[in-house]
């Protein structure tokens, strides 16, 4: 795997040579090629630029050798050891040609193993004697230690894939690792000197940021796992400033604060609510609940974000902000993002609200028309506080007599808001959003530029942790013996169907069919119930509310029950299938219990057929914190594959890591606008580089538009 750039020839005449071009096509690198760069195209890589961009997923560590002694089964190591024979083989059966080498380093002996490749049994023929480097994984095998398959070198050559800190690629059909790395290893060598930094030294200076050549060499083939730290620091950094500078540039005439209403915040506005509240508002819920009215209280619109983790509460900090409104004698209204939720809130709003003489309305796309006219006339003439509904009913046709506050729950879709719609409403209401989505506050500051952000970070108090449980399908008999022995105790069950994404009617179905399975063969005699999105809203009104009075024992329902349904008395979520789902989505799910004082479960039955089906069920038994369970969703998907950005609208990152790069990210926002106030549209000569970069990457990028 030697690199046959050959710098050691004597350079000839220096010819007429035509500057090092980064737009050069990728085919014309060396070790490419027509076919090659093709396949690389199917990863966005067609120039030599690209080529450069393309980051090692990850890096191995294969500086140090493992003793071929201390080797344990499952191991995955770097070994170094002589070879002491090579031999190749037919299985008696299959007839698969088999090559073993073995190598011993004075610990012990390993059994290298490869099928049907002729070849590395004549390249180790001439290797007897001599000292091979080989990275793989250990097994016990019938001759003691075995690798099969491993990635070798020969020791003390100038080697790419072993003695070294080793890129791992992301690869695609028809690319391997080994070319790869050496592709771009020669592409390095000899495009290095045209790479240009586009960073102002001042910043390189002030943040202690290695140049670009640097970092570009050491992203690749790091020198020490320090250097690559360094690399990847700067490069990260300059992904978030560069983004940071596309965005700023974009707002740069967006208008400023919006003036609203400034109601007046006073004790009396909420205590009338706090005092019919079984429960102390927590410290967090406080925090933000105070946050909430600095802004209400400003002669300015507000535009803020809640963040907090399912069943953290959101729902009663809402209803705390609507307080304010409602004792200044405006109303509020509440959106959501679907029909189920809508019900849900107006379930718990009309709840809570009655007592204090509170009148709520409900609004959906599929209330029956005489009861919608009614809804609308009084929420017209003022004769309602708050009405819920969805998004689109209340934005597109709703007349208010006069609408303060505008709560819009999103859930975990954070999706992009219309606040222009809201505003239209009335004297630019105050708009408050609520997310379950874990998102950082720059990020969130970034995509929504002018949105403020309070996080609730607290659950509620003696909230038990809801034990999760990874079952598979031949365990579902004693799963259900445990759910009956629940339901005899009193306790509420849910039991989610498999997810089929070809219809919503198709869905309906298999979850009828599931129910109507359920109640006659395993359930008799308990009172089942389904619930799905193609009922009548009456009809699944009705359910819900026999649910949550605890008339019906087992929900068999769709994802319809996804978000914000609260019943503490459940405490089963039994999810069929549930490798079919995303890591959010079943902590979303599972938010729906743990919501009372009774231990609860979540029961996945899954048997997963991919390694990232598999991991996903690890992730979510493992742990119960929803910004973990982002973090871990992001590490399996990859970088850029993040849900809040794809949705949010930003660009997907190479490097960067919206998580876990939150401080770089804050660093290069100061500095982007720092730089962009003494030089508010680049002009400087000394930032024409910068400039082009941010055109030339962001040209065709359209961003989130807010308000
Ligand atoms: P989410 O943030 O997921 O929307 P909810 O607002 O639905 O959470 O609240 C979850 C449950 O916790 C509800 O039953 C609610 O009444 C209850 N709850 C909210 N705040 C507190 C608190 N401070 N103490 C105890 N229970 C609370
Ligand atoms: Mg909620």
């Amino acid at each position: 795997m030697q690199d046959s750039g050959g710098s050691k020839s004597p350079r000839t005449a220096p010819k007429a040579e035509r500057p090092l071009d980064l737009e050069t096509n990728v085919q014309f690198v060396k070790g490419v090629g027509e076919k090659v760069g093709k396949v690389m195209g199917r990863l966005g890589i067609f120039t030599v630029r690209d080529l450069l961009a393309h980051y090692p997923a990850r890096h191995e560590d294969r500086t140090r050798f493992r003793r071929i002694g201390d080797l344990q089964p499952g191991e995955t190591a770097t070994i170094r050891g002589r070879v002491i024979a090579a031999d190749a083989t037919r299985t008696p059966r299959s007839q698969m040609l088999l090559v073993k080498v073995a190598i011993e380093d004075g610990t012990g002996y390993a059994t290298l193993v490869w099928f049907n490749q002729w070849y590395i049994r004549n390249r180790f023929a001439k290797l007897l004697g001599k000292e091979v480097v080989v990275y793989g994984t250990a097994e016990f095998g019938n001759r003691g230690m075995e690798i099969n398959n491993p990635e070798w070198e020969e020791a003390g050559s100038d080697t790419l894939s072993a003695n070294r800190i080793v890129p791992i690629y992301p690869l695609t059909e028809g690319l391997y690792q080994g070319n790869v790395r050496r592709v771009i290893y020669g592409a390095l060598e000899k495009y290095l000197p045209a790479v240009k930094d586009v960073l102002p030294p001042t910043l390189l200076d002030k943040r202690d940021l290695v140049d670009y050549p640097c970092a570009l060499q050491n992203i690749h083939f790091p020198e020490s796992m320090e250097a690559l730290a360094s690399a990847r620091q700067r490069l990260v950094y300059e992904e978030f400033f560069l983004l940071q500078l596309a965005l700023a540039l974009r707002k740069q005439n967006a208008t400023a604060d919006i003036p609203g209403i400034a109601f007046s915040v006073t004790p009396e506005c909420t205590r009338a609510f706090y005092e019919s509240l079984p429960f102390e508002m927590t410290g967090a819920q406080k925090r933000v609940i105070g946050e909430i009215e600095r802004d209400m209280a400003r002669p300015v619109s507000m535009n803020r974000l809640v963040q907090g983790d399912v069943g953290s509460g959101k729902t009663v900090v809402a209803v705390s902000a609507m307080m304010v409104a409602i004792y200044n004698g405006y109303q509020a209204a509440l959106m959501a993002p679907t029909e189920i939720l809508a019900v849900q809130h107006y379930l718990v709003l009309s709840k809570m609200l009655a007592p204090l003489g509170i009148e709520v309305a409900l609004l959906t796309g599929s209330s029956r028309a005489k009861e919608k006219r009614i809804a609308k006339e009084r929420i017209a003439a003022g004769e309602v506080s708050v009405a819920v509904g969805t998004h689109a009913v209340i934005q597109e046709d709703v007349v208010f007599h006069r609408l303060g506050l505008a709560v819009v729950d999103e859930q975990h879709r954070f999706g992009v808001l219309q606040r222009a719609a809201i505003r239209s409403k009335g004297a630019n209401p105050d708009v408050l959003v609520m997310t379950a989505t874990p998102i950082p506050r720059t990020l969130a500051l970034t995509v929504y530029g002018d949105l403020d952000l309070s996080v609730i970070d607290e659950l509620p108090p003696g909230r038990k942790a809801i034990r999760t449980h990874w079952k598979t399908a031949d365990q579902r008999d004693s799963v259900y013996q445990a759910a009956k022995d629940l339901l005899m105790k009193g306790r509420q069950v849910y039991i989610v169907c498999p997810l089929i994404e070809e219809s919503e009617k198709m869905q309906a179905k298999a979850a009828t069919e599931l129910a109507d399975h359920l109640s006659s063969q395993v359930f008799q005699g308990f009172n089942l119930e389904v619930l799905h999105g193609q009922m009548k809203t009456a009809d699944k009104d009705d359910v819900m509310r026999r649910f949550r009075d605890g008339e019906i024992q087992i929900l068999v329902s769709t994802t319809v029950i996804e978000v914000g349904i609260d019943v503490p008395n459940a405490c089963v979520m039994l999810i069929e299938d549930a490798e079919r789902f995303g890591l959010a989505q079943l902590h979303q799910l599972r938010g729906r219990v743990g919501r009372g004082e009774h231990q609860s479960f979540c029961v996945l039955i899954a048997d997963p057929k991919t390694d990232d089906g598999r991991e996903r069920m690890r992730v979510i038994s493992r742990t119960n914190n929803g910004f973990e369970i982002a973090e871990e969703d992001l590490r399996i998907r990859g970088p850029g594959e993040f849900y809040g950005t794809r949705q949010s609208g930003l660009p997907s990152l190479r490097i960067a890591n919206v998580l876990k790069d939150v401080q770089i990210l804050e660093m290069s926002r100061e500095d982007a606008f720092k730089l962009l106030k003494s030089d508010p549209k680049l002009a400087a000569s000394g930032h024409a580089a910068l400039r082009s970069e941010v055109l030339r990457r962001y040209a065709d990028f359209e961003l989130v538009t807010v308000s």
